[in-house]
Parts: C-alpha cells; sequence; structure tokens
C-alpha cells in the first residue's frame, strides 16, 4: 500500500470515532510527507525541535505542526513561531518557557499536559496530583501565552491490551474530571492517546487524536 492508501484506510476502518489523525514523520524524509500532504493530510507530529524547524522551512505552509515528544526547554524556541500544538507538556519549567517564547513574538501556543499513565519509570509526564495541582495555581492562570487544550499520554510498551486499555481508561476518566475546570487557559477538549499499535484501543476509550507513525511511513530502523 502507498503512504496515502495507509492513511485512508486508519481513516475509514475508524470512521465511526470523531478524531485528527497526527502522521507522525519524525526521521523521515520531507518526500514521504509531501505524498501524503498531497493525499491531504495536513497534520503531522515531530519528535526533535531542529528536524521539526527544519522540515517546517521548507514544507506547504499550510500544515500543522505537532511537537510530540519530550521537549527541552532550551529547545522551545526553534518551534514557538510555527508550531501548532505541543503534546509533551510535562513540567512547569517547560510551560514557563514556552509561555515566555511564545510572549516575546505576540502568539498564543496550544498544549497538552502528559500525564504518566505507563508502567515504565523513564516515561515523561505529570501525575494525577500535580496536575490538579498545577492548574490550581496562581502561577498558572497568570500564563497568558500558553492554552492548555488537553491531555496526552502514553500507554505502557506491552502485548497485554487489557493492561493499556486499562491506562487509557484512567486517563479518560481524568480527562472528564477536569472538564469542568475550565478557565481561561485551561480547556479540556483534546485527548492525545494512542500509537501504531494500540490506537484502535485508545479510540475506543475516547481518543480524540492518535499519533501514528511507523504505520504510515514503516518503520524507523
Ligand atoms: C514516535 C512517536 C509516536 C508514533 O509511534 P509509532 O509507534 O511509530 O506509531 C507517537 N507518539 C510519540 C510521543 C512518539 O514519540
Amino acid at each position: 500500500m502507498t503512504i496515502i492508501q495507509k492513511i485512508d484506510k486508519i481513516l475509514e476502518d475508524n470512521s465511526n470515532f470523531d478524531f485528527k489523525l497526527v502522521a507522525v514523520s519524525k526521521t523521515k524524509p520531507n518526500e514521504l510527507i509531501k505524498e501524503a500532504y498531497e493525499g491531504g493530510q495536513r497534520i503531522f507530529g515531530e519528535n526533535k525541535p531542529q528536524e521539526l524547524w527544519g522540515k517546517e522551512a521548507e514544507l506547504p505552509k499550510d500544515i500543522e505542526w505537532h511537537m510530540i515528544g519530550h521537549l527541552q526547554t532550551n529547545k522551545v524556541k526553534f518551534i514557538a513561531p510555527f508550531v501548532t500544538l505541543i503534546h509533551g507538556v510535562d513540567s512547569l519549567k517547560l510551560l514557563k518557557e514556552i509561555n515566555k517564547q511564545a510572549a516575546k513574538i505576540g502568539r498564543v501556543i496550544e498544549c497538552l499536559f502528559q500525564i504518566h499513565i505507563g508502567k515504565e519509570d523513564t516515561k515523561f509526564g505529570f501525575t494525577y496530583n500535580e496536575t490538579r495541582t498545577l492548574i490550581a495555581s496562581e502561577e498558572f492562570a497568570s500564563l497568558k501565552n500558553i492554552n492548555v487544550i488537553g491531555l496526552m499520554g502514553m500507554a505502557t510498551n506491552t502485548e497485554d491490551d487489557d493492561l493499556v486499555r486499562e491506562e487509557f481508561k484512567v486517563l479518560k476518566t481524568f480527562f472528564e474530571e477536569l472538564k469542568p475546570q475550565q478557565t481561561r487557559n485551561l480547556a479540556m477538549v483534546e485527548l492525545s492517546m494512542g500509537m501504531s499499535g494500540d490506537y484502535k484501543i485508545a479510540l475506543e476509550e475516547g481518543s480524540t487524536m492518535i499519533r501514528v507513525g511507523s504505520s504510515i511511513f514503516g518503520g524507523r530502523g
């Protein structure tokens, strides 16, 4: 199947769900991104700020670029001018830096809080309680150049579908808990969960945004 056929199949097979597809193009050349773009795909996800910056400069301007991986504070400036959504906000320090860089250029940057849901120690993210405390703080309320529009989570990398489903379920429950707490810079609209190996389960559990790389562009070697 071509890249376009793979994308169309993901969209068609799951057309009973309302979701956005982030085509994860990290490590893949611009030619492959253009191929997907010509088939109508507009949202692409990258996890390295410099790579993202380089691709943005060369590819069509109506692409929505999402930063999906762990983001170091000193790299925020590379992507602040154009990034559409930052999925992996996992510390107040990072959120403040995004706010600062956005303020410099007069933007409001949309972000998702990454929540730690998997079993691996190495995965980044806030705990539920850290998130509750942060959004109730005056410091959070004072950040005028960010807009937190939802949550992102990565399930444990396992064959155990029941565990993955349970992790997504808990994240969805937390998303629903936060929904009523809408403020000027917080609104629970997007729930980013699901990758090539688990997006079907994620959609069944309420994902609004799936981040799919290898099932579209092939493995990354
Ligand atoms: C690489 C990556 C993906 C896509 O992974 P695939 O298994 O190739 O679909 C999704 N989310 C994040 C945060 C990633 O880094």
